[in-house]
């Protein structure tokens, strides 16, 4: 099943799955929203050790960075989600959007998790909708920095995963203005924290609490206040700022732009989409298991009556009326 299914790093979807065997992995079901948050960042923290793949992977070899993390959903979905905001949506938008500066700054803290990561699209106000995103990034060409600013509580990043409790860094959206001209969403390396993990100046960020499911991903909001950001971190594959104020692309349209920068990041998308069909292949598993050893009414397993077998002509070929023996 496993060969007809899988058709890129077997070998390394073989070795992460032997892995995660140790007793660190195992399901623990009644331990606190804490407990779990901190067993999450200790499972991330032993896998990124074992050194599987790269964050550099995400540009080089992505079908190794999409195995390699697909492999945690079936261990844990929130380690999964941990180490997909980490190491997708924030470390793969640095490696997408940034250029060899924030690569030879930041990928070698994202890959060894010393630097832990957050992405902050998402506003209250605005979902979807990111082109209406609110918080504002406005260049101070004496200072030579942006000015990262949250200016009403609908413009606070919301939901952002990693943020609550253990980011040092997020990738910000923020409209741009450089000399008084709006240039549409642009991308920022913000430090959120500091080593020793307490915030940064101007940066503010509220505990999202527990939720329906994830609890071992620290969800948080976040606003900023007037936070400074040096001119080169600024992620500028698409579009830089020149020391004195000049800025330039070659995608002249704000437009044509946003859809360049939010469309490599479409990684991330895939694999939460993968995520789910995991999900439901667990799930197929288990039902398979369970249907062909339960018995009811008797010796006979529950998958040989016919409400059991929704789609017996999907499944083995026969005629949806004739009962299937699924054991043979
Ligand atoms: C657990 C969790 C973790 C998250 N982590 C992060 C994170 O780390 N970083 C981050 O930036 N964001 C994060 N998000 C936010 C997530 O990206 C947004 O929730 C998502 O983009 C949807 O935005 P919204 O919730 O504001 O929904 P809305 O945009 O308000 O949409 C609500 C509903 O309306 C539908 N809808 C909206 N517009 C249209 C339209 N034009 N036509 C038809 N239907 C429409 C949507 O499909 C949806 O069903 C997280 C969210 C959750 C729940």
């Amino acid at each position: 099943m496993q060969d007809f299914l899988v058709h890129d790093n077997k070998e390394l979807r073989a070795a992460i799955y032997e892995f995660l065997k140790d007793d660190l992995y195992r399901p623990n079901h009644y331990q606190s929203m804490m407990d779990f948050r901190e067993q999450t960042l200790q499972r991330l923290k032993k896998f990124v050790a074992q050194k599987f793949f790269s964050v550099r992977d995400y540009i080089n070899d992505p079908r190794r960075f999409i195995a390699a993390l697909e492999c945690l959903m079936y261990a844990d979905y929130s380690l999964a989600i941990k180490a997909g905001v980490h190491f997708t949506l924030c470390g793969g938008t640095i490696a997408k959007l940034g250029t060899a500066y924030h690569h030879a700054k930041y990928l070698p803290g994202v890959d060894d998790l010393s630097l832990p990561g957050c992405f902050g699209m998402t506003e209250l106000g605005h979902g979807s909708n990111v082109m209406g995103i609110e918080t504002t990034a406005v260049y101070d060409k004496a200072a030579q920095q942006f000015v990262i600013h949250t200016p009403t509580d609908e413009a606070s990043k919301y939901w952002i995963g990693g943020s609550g409790q253990h980011g040092k860094i997020c990738a910000v959206f923020a409209q741009l203005t450089v000399g008084g001209q709006w240039q549409g969403p642009h991308v920022f390396v913000v430090r959120i924290r500091d080593d020793a993990g307490r915030l940064m100046p101007g940066v503010r960020i509220q505990d999202m609490g527990p939720k329906m499911g994830l609890n071992g991903v620290d969800n948080g909001r976040i606003w900023f206040d007037g936070v400074r950001v040096a001119r080169e971190d600024m992620l500028d594959a698409f579009a830089s700022v020149s020391p004195d104020g000049t800025y330039s692309s070659s995608i002249p349209s704000v437009s044509q732009r946003f859809g360049t920068v939010v469309g490599g990041l479409t990684t991330g998308r895939v694999l939460i989409a993968s995520g789910g069909v995991d999900g439901a292949k667990m799930a197929l598993a288990i039902a398979i298991r369970y249907g062909v050893s339960r018995t009811q009414f008797g010796d006979k397993p529950i998958m040989e009556y016919m409400t059991h077998q929704a789609q017996p002509v999907l499944l083995t070929g026969a005629p949806s009326d004739t009962p299937v023996d699924v054991r043979a």
